[in-house]
């Protein structure tokens, strides 16, 4: 899209949005119309189907159909990401993020109210990297999320690449005043295996702490993804509190790459200045917006996502899609006219980024009703084709009850045969929803064919032109069509019988 069609589209949606059409499905959004791709079968050791398919399917082809002549999430996101951008927690974008959120929802006519949370405040301040010796060479790095400053006039040492955890330790005598590069690299996407990112991120998580352990005195992370067009990636670390502290910066793969070549042939230098800064606790906020059941309001289906980001970019896909995929299918469902049974609300989570204080707020918040709700969804892996859901019962569920609650999962995703999205396996939780799945809530994550979703994570290049709108808007039918049947279905989703 153009500058100027997104901004003609901008001012023509400053009007009321306006209601899915309810037209009859087109062919091709029939649910049994398109055969479902190769990968889209239920999990094998899914039972077969009950009867969830069968009740719903004729609501849930009105919802897709309605969702793919849709473009409001589109519409959403070009406001939060164009008009609003990056919101780190503690910044002045996230509390204008907060306020456009409750604005937008309270415009599609849900109830809304914030439910205040204290989150981490930490500011980045002036940063830079460069090899001085052999070569004299700029290197482009990020702070990672966190990070203390170096003292005036930076650290210059020489550099230690490490592959593995046990190549750190193999090194522990060189380690001692130096800086630590972790050049572990993240293999490709794939399909079957997935993204790869859990393999990688215990590294950018724990690799400043363990460096420090040994005496290093500053780390530089590869950045965590298999593509690189020399961006730096950012993400949070975790300082072991019973350790020293030490400045920690992500490099891009190149330089990694790089500065690896370097080591090997003698010593490599590196100058490094960063300036990160930890202030006291800043107030903020998740937003919640609610449709109200018919029959049992008390009962809450949660559909959520996270409307902090990092300070680089725009959080396009991480997680400002996610965002307005559970903000549209709510306003999709409304304008409808379709009501369920029980409440479907949704939670935009505060600070997941550094510090998952929403998700954590949010099972506090509600301790006493947790009883009382019947799943948890949250999307947070990009406006990627959807594929399914994952799904993670109460620790407490027995196998059997398990594999029942993934049988009625798989069950009632064969509804989004159309658009591809039939996948329910055993996995999770997402970091929003953890902390009330850990309370006995059953948790759905939003399953996509992420392919490139790590290509841009946490990087300047995380941009609203990277969405595709039919995409996004197959998500937002894979959510409306789960909240709407999770909040319906007569007895509950997560049952055990
Ligand atoms: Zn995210």
């Amino acid at each position: 899209m153009t500058r100027a069609a997104l901004l003609a589209s901008l001012i023509a949606c400053s009007s009321p949005p306006r209601a899915p059409v309810a037209a009859p499905p087109p062919p091709s959004a029939a649910a049994d119309a398109t055969p479902p791709a190769p990968d889209a079968a239920p999990a094998p050791d899914a039972a077969p189907p009950t009867p969830i398919a069968d009740a719903y399917r004729d609501v849930a082809a009105r919802i897709v159909a309605a969702t793919r002549t849709d473009r409001g999430a589109y519409t959403k996101l070009a406001e939060l990401t164009d008009h609003v951008g990056h919101r780190l927690s503690g910044s002045p974008e996230l509390d204008r993020a907060i306020a456009w959120a409750s604005a937008a929802m309270a415009k599609d006519g849900h109830d809304v109210r914030t439910e205040k949370v204290m989150v981490p405040h930490w500011v980045r301040g002036a940063e830079s990297a460069a090899i001085v010796a052999p070569i004299a060479r700029p290197l482009v790095g990020l702070g990672l999320g966190g990070t203390i400053a170096t003292p005036k006039g930076g650290i210059t040492a020489p550099v230690v690449v490490v592959t593995t955890w046990e190549d750190l330790a193999a090194k522990k005598d060189k380690v001692k005043g130096a800086i630590v590069l972790y050049d572990v690299a993240m293999p490709p996407y794939d399909d079957a295996t997935g993204t790869h990112y859990g393999d990688v991120v215990p590294f950018r998580w724990a690799g400043p702490s363990q460096a420090a352990k040994l005496g290093a005195v500053a780390v530089l992370m590869r950045s965590v993804t298999a593509r690189s067009l020399r961006s730096p990636h950012t993400g949070a670390m975790g300082y072991d509190p019973a350790l020293p502290k030490i400045p920690a910066m992500a490099v891009t793969v190149e330089d990694a790459m790089l500065l690896h070549r370097l080591a090997d042939a003698g010593e490599v230098k590196v100058k490094l200045v960063t300036s990160g800064k930890m202030l006291p606790d800043a107030p903020s906020a998740n937003v919640i917006g609610e449709l109200r059941g018919r029959e049992l309001p008390d009962e809450v289906v949660v559909i959520g996502a996270h409307l902090d980001s990092w300070d680089v970019g725009q959080g396009a896909h991480d997680d400002g899609a996610g965002v307005v995929s559970v903000m549209q299918a709510l306003t999709t469902l409304r304008a409808l006219g379709l009501t369920p049974r029980r409440t479907i609300r949704v939670v935009l989570f505060t600070n997941e980024e550094n510090g998952g204080r929403g998700g954590k707020g949010y099972a506090a918040a509600h301790a006493d009703e947790l009883g009382k709700h019947v799943a948890g969804l949250e999307m947070d892996m990009g406006a990627y084709p959807p594929r399914g859901f994952h799904v993670t019962p109460a620790p407490t569920a027995s196998d059997e009850v398990k594999a029942r609650i993934v049988a009625r999962m798989a069950d009632l995703s064969s509804l989004l045969a159309s658009i591809g999205a039939t996948r329910a396996t055993l996995e999770g939780p997402d970091a929003d929803v953890t902390p009330i799945n850990e309370k006995g809530v059953l948790a759905i994550g939003l399953d996509v064919r992420g392919s490139t979703y790590f290509d841009y994570h946490h990087t300047e290049a995380d941009t609203f032109d990277k969405i595709d709108p039919a995409i996004l808007a197959d998500d937002v039918a894979a959510i409306a069509v789960f909240a709407y049947v999770a909040a319906d279905l007569p007895t509950r989703l997560d049952a055990a019988e």
